[in-house]
């Protein structure tokens, strides 16, 4: 059983939640790091005493060093920071779950250190699939999914026989605060609207992937990776109460789901703990309370970035790349007021579109693809 943690991104929704979870089941955590948080950094390292902590900003970094002298944890800084603690000889399991692509270096070097991983930081699976699985593959490492649907998928998989019998996957998209609106309703969205999830608390830049569904085509790609599917064989379906997490379908149609509260505590205590179970702080479901399931079909006209998402992997290479550094500079410009909600969707397939194909063999081909992306959408944007 997985004892010691070293968690890169402790700072945010599914770091908080994980030491939630840590506290719970008596784990220690040996490294604690963020981007930038110090004062929240600060007060982890006092309850949970890692012997090492890193922050990206360099700045913030020594600030901590001083404000922390008085313990035994040692402050690391900038990208070599998060890799140290990517690889830390002292723990047993890494949790990802900074955000973005900064996190596939630090992926890479955790597996390639022979760490198993509890893997929240899409972006880089995306970015950076077939580099990641063949390393995988080669270092005997296994990344357990965060992802609330990628962890329901894997919890059906324990009943999966190991010939062809799994058929397609099915992922549940809640539909996110704009379900059923049209494009003339989505025109002059807020960020504050885009920002009021209905059913998920979460960091704000997969809140926004929530509404554009943006999150939904790079869960479509998270989940080919991890589970070796084309995206032909993984559906959509958009169930508003998020009570299923993701359902599995054999060849003989019978199809097992996974359900339960929507907390991402269930899924981020699995990934730790497989293959066994304990109590967890998530309340019980109480199906008597739940009085309607609904299921729709995705809006693809409207909600672009799905079908950007899926003919992004299907083109290959270093597409994907392309599309979630794309997206990652729309999703910021957002945020700060700089583009509309729509140019979102926009902007995440004319890169798709519009890029070269180019294989994707090497770290410097996907970090020289998402470097070209966010390039092209600043320009665009000017
Ligand atoms: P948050 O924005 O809440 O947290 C991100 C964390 O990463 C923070 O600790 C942040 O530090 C840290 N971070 C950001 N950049 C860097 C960097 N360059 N170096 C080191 N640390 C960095 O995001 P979420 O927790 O919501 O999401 C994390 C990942 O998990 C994402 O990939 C997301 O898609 C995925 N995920 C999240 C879910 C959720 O419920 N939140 C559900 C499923 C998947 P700081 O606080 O200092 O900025
Ligand atoms: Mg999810």
């Amino acid at each position: 059983m997985v004892n010691k943690l070293s968690i890169l991104g402790s700072t945010g929704s599914i770091g908080t939640q994980t030491l939630d979870v840590a506290r719970k089941l008596n784990l220690q955590i040996t490294a604690l790091s963020a981007h930038s948080n110090i004062e929240l950094l600060e007060q982890q390292i006092r309850e949970f005493k890692p012997s090492v902590a890193a922050v990206f900003d360099e700045v913030k970094a020594d600030a901590l060093k001083l404000n922390i002298k008085d313990t035994d944890t040692k402050v690391y800084s900038g990208m070599d920071g998060l890799l140290y603690c990517a690889t830390l000889d002292d723990c047993d399991l890494v949790v990802n779950s900074v955000v973005g692509m900064v996190g596939l270096k630090p992926t890479l070097a955790s597996i390639n250190a022979k760490k198993n991983i509890a893997f929240a930081n899409k972006e880089t699976l995306v970015a950076g699939g077939k580099l990641v699985m063949d390393a995988a593959k080669r270092n005997g490492v296994t990344l357990f999914p965060v992802d609330s649907e990628h962890s329901a998928i894997f919890q059906c998989m324990q009943a999966c026989p190991p010939d062809k019998a799994l058929k397609k996957i099915i992922l549940t998209a809640s539909g996110g605060p704009f379900f059923g609106k049209t494009v003339d309703e989505l025109k002059d969205v807020t960020v504050a609207q885009a920002l009021n999830h209905p059913n998920w608390s979460m960091g704000a830049k997969i809140t926004i992937d929530s509404a554009s569904m943006m999150n939904k085509g790079l869960e479509i790609i998270e989940a080919a990776w991890l589970f070796d599917m084309s995206p032909d064989d993984i559906d959509v379906v958009v169930h508003r109460e998020s009570i299923i997490h993701s359902m599995i379908e054999f060849t003989d149609n019978s199809v097992l789901a996974q359900l339960g509260l929507p907390d991402m505590r269930i899924p981020i205590q699995y990934a730790i703990t497989y293959p066994n179970r304990f109590e967890s702080p998530v309340e019980s479901l109480d199906f008597s309370k739940i009085s309607s399931m609904t299921f729709f079909k995705p809006d693809y006209e409207t909600f672009k970035c799905l079908n950007a998402c899926k003919k992004a992997f299907k083109r290959g290479g270093v597409i994907p790349a392309v599309a979630n550094g794309a997206n990652e500079v729309a999703n910021k410009l957002f945020r700060d007021g700089k583009i509309s909600f729509l140019d979102i969707g926009e902007i995440v397939s004319m890169a798709v579109d519009n890029f070269e194909f180019k294989e994707s063999k090497t770290l410097d081909d996907v970090l020289l693809a998402d470097k070209s992306a966010r390039e092209y959408v600043y320009n665009l944007v000017k």
